[in-house]
């Protein structure tokens, strides 16, 4: 999933990414308090440190507010300006100057958004809760700006005749159609309205992601001794024994639920009534009552959303959302979910029958439920493979996995990565690495945050500190990966699964979208492209890590050093498909309801919890099966991707098309292929229609054949 750190302009919406820690000011510092506008407000002053990396170790919530006003200010007075400019529209003195503005809001909001996500605490959540809807209204004011809307209408219908290269033209033809749908063309009492439903929204979305924040931070399962541990293998102790001692529990064992805590519990513990316990916590965040409790949220987000996109102009919240992206209506997004749908539900009935068996063979007599689900599979997945996830972990050591992300990075794009140990961060945690291209010429930092912490929403994500663009100078971006791995205990390397090391080079994928970006415009930079086109390049990276020839150079036993056995990597390849008809039916469920949720045409007297277990059952969803995200902990439907759960699929259609490229070439590394990947898909922004952009790529437009195959459910 991508955020953006973002600016207030254009269309990039503002969204919680990254974060920040706070330290104590240094001595030098007079004990006065900061001031909006002065020198003393670290987010305001000048930037030195290297690359212009923010000065983390001096920023405290406390200068949040002033900067935040500041910043708003500031950005306000150059819209003001380019509305009210007595000449004549030009490309220069509206689009580019649009372009120009808002520098110091995405700079604090860069700041703010990445802290709030990965290390937040009371009172960055407090300003988070009230700026929300201050942003929301400031985006308002600026695209409805009747003034500013006919200079671009202007030049729109002029465009013909302006002489812009590809990409200007292209950037106008998305403001133009941005500011329509914001509501730019409606009266004056409709835009009232849609103002105060953006800023509803923010507030409500704040909430929401707040709540699943706490609930998660107060639970907790301690295991006490070898009778609640029994199955968890070493790696999964080391992990539990380190969220502990993070609690200040030392000696004990616990699982949190972070999914990297929670699924290896539910995969291995015998303890079928504590699976049962975790298991239930974990799909109840966000349903718990309470003041936490957000099934009203969700059910007035549903509700406005349904009123926004009608005073718009569309019939249903879903129809307005999917106009702006590759699948264009929800007929079409049903119509892939549709060609996978039975397939996956018939292979899901298939397996539950196989894990039935492995529950009489070790002579239990009870239903599969949900909660034993994962922890049959992964009998079967080693009674039918010889794979056991525990024998994989061993050689997913976490540094390995990076310096296997960073040298396919060098052999399909010529990057180099080198860590700077003293640069600037927001927690101790984080590391960061220039990154440099085959001239040695500078391309921008990365950053790591691996590691759970209580602080941390979440997830895996990738955000920026700062997007690539030179329209005022070259700006180099700053872009951050943060997960939510479980570490390793002290002093021991951090072992991965295979999922995990899977979402590293997935946020990676991402990561390099925003680093090879090279277009003139903000706006239409790095990710700041269609929903369901961003997980392309994302998911596309993912099939490298199983490339033979990158497992052998690095998944390396951490310990002996030696490669993964040729034999064991096999075994792996061949389960690659094994339980796909569950990992479908999950996912798939939870795009099917975030679909049918935003396609009510009035949300009315919504009860969220109901509207999704009838939503289910006609779908006929298995029993044994929870949806991979419940609708009352869906960040990904609060954030960014509302009606665009599916996006994943349908950029897995292009992802299995476009590597299938590399394979018809014979060589995962193919140069010209990976030149073309480079130039057409991770530095194209959004400078271009991105069918068109993969067409360019690829020579045709994708075919579904290879998802289908790759998810084993084509016969
Ligand atoms: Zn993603």
């Amino acid at each position: 999933m991508t955020k953006r750190g973002g600016k207030a302009n254009g269309h990039a919406k503002i969204e919680r990414s990254g974060k920040g820690k706070t330290k104590a000011a240094t001595a030098t510092r007079r004990p006065r308090a900061p001031r909006a506008g002065t020198a003393a407000n670290p987010l305001l002053g000048r930037w030195s440190a290297p690359f212009g990396l923010p000065p983390f170790a001096r920023i405290e919530p406390i200068h949040f507010r002033p900067a935040f006003a500041a910043a708003l200010k500031e950005h306000k007075a150059e819209v003001v300006r380019i509305a009210r400019d007595p000449a004549r529209p030009t490309f220069a003195n509206t689009i580019a100057a649009l372009e120009k503005s808002g520098r110091v809001l995405e700079r604090v909001c860069g700041v703010f958004f990445n802290l709030a996500a990965s290390d937040t605490n009371e009172a960055l959540q407090a300003i988070e809760r009230e700026m929300s809807p201050l942003l929301a209204a400031h985006q308002s004011a600026i695209m409805l700006n009747g003034k500013l809307f006919a200079r671009i209408d202007d030049l729109y219908r002029r465009r013909e005749r302006l002489r812009l290269t590809g990409e200007q033209r292209r950037l106008l033809e998305l403001q133009h159609t941005w500011f329509l749908r914001a509501g730019a063309k409606l009266g004056r009492k409709a835009k009232t309205r849609v103002a105060e439903i953006n800023e509803r929204l923010a507030t409500l979305a704040t909430q929401f992601s707040q709540n699943v924040l706490k609930d998660e931070q107060s639970w907790r399962l301690v295991l006490e001794g070898e009778r609640d541990l029994a199955g968890l293998p070493p790696s999964v102790r080391a992990a539990a024994a380190r969220a502990a001692a993070d609690m200040n529990l030392k000696g004990k064992h616990v699982i949190t639920l972070s999914r990297s805590s929670v699924e290896p519990f539910l995969q291995y513990s015998v303890r079928r009534d504590l699976r049962e316990q975790a298991f239930n916590a974990w799909v109840k965040r966000g349903e718990m009552g309470g003041v936490t409790d957000n099934r009203a949220i969700l059910a007035e987000i549903v509700r406005l959303r349904a009123e926004l996109a009608r005073l718009i102009g569309f019939e249903t919240y879903a129809d307005y959302s999917l106009g702006n992206t590759m699948a264009k209506t929800p007929a079409a997004v049903r119509e892939l979910l549709q060609a996978v749908w039975p397939a996956a539900v018939k292979r899901a009935g298939e397996e539950c029958d196989a894990l039935q068996e492995q529950v009489r063979a070790e002579g239990g007599n009870f239903a599969i439920e949900a909660w034993d689900w994962r922890y049959y599979a992964e009998k079967e997945r080693k009674a039918r493979y010889d794979v056991d996830e525990a024998a994989t972990r061993p050689y997913l050591a976490l540094d390995s996995v990076i310096a296997a992300a960073f040298d396919t990075a060098r052999r399909l794009f010529g990057l180099r990565f080198k860590e700077l140990p003293d640069a600037p961060r927001y927690h101790p945690d984080v590391r960061v690495w220039e990154v440099t291209d085959e001239r040695g010429a500078h391309v921008g930092l990365f950053m790591g945050d691996y590691f759970a912490r209580p602080s941390k929403r979440s997830g895996a994500w990738m955000s920026s500190f700062r997007s690539q663009a030179k329209v005022a100078g070259q700006v180099r971006p700053i872009i951050a990966n943060v997960m939510n791995f479980a570490r390793g205990e002290e002093g021991e390397p951090t072992l991965l699964s295979l999922d995990d090391a899977r979402t590293l080079f997935h946020e990676f994928g991402h990561g390099l979208h925003g680093l090879l970006s090279d277009v003139t415009y903000p706006s239409i930079s790095g990710t700041a492209v269609a929903r369901d086109f961003v997980e392309l390049p994302s998911q596309l990276y993912e099939h490298w890590l199983m490339a033979p020839d990158v497992l052998k150079r690095f998944a390396v036993h951490h310990k002996t050093g030696k490669p993964m056995p040729a034999k064991l990597a096999q075994r792996v390849e061949k389960a690659r498909n094994f339980n796909q008809g569950f990992s479908t039916v999950e996912y798939v469920a939870s795009a099917l309801v975030d679909m049918e949720l935003h396609a009510l045409a009035d949300g009315g007297d919504l009860d969220v919890a109901a509207f999704e277990r009838e939503t289910l059952q006609k779908l006929g969803m298995p029993r044994e099966i929870v949806m991979r995200h419940r609708s009352p902990h869906f960040l990904h439907i609060v954030g960014g991707y509302a009606a665009g759960y599916y996006s994943y699929l349908w950029s897995e259609v292009m992802d299995a098309d476009a590597f299938a490229a590399f394979k018809e070439a014979g060589d995962p590394f193919h140069a010209a292929t990976a030149k073309k990947l480079k130039k057409y898909i991770y530095a194209a922004g959004n400078a271009r229609d991105p069918l068109a952009a993969y067409v360019a790529f690829r020579g045709r437009a994708p075919e579904i054949a290879g998802m289908l195959k790759k998810r084993g459910l084509a016969n």
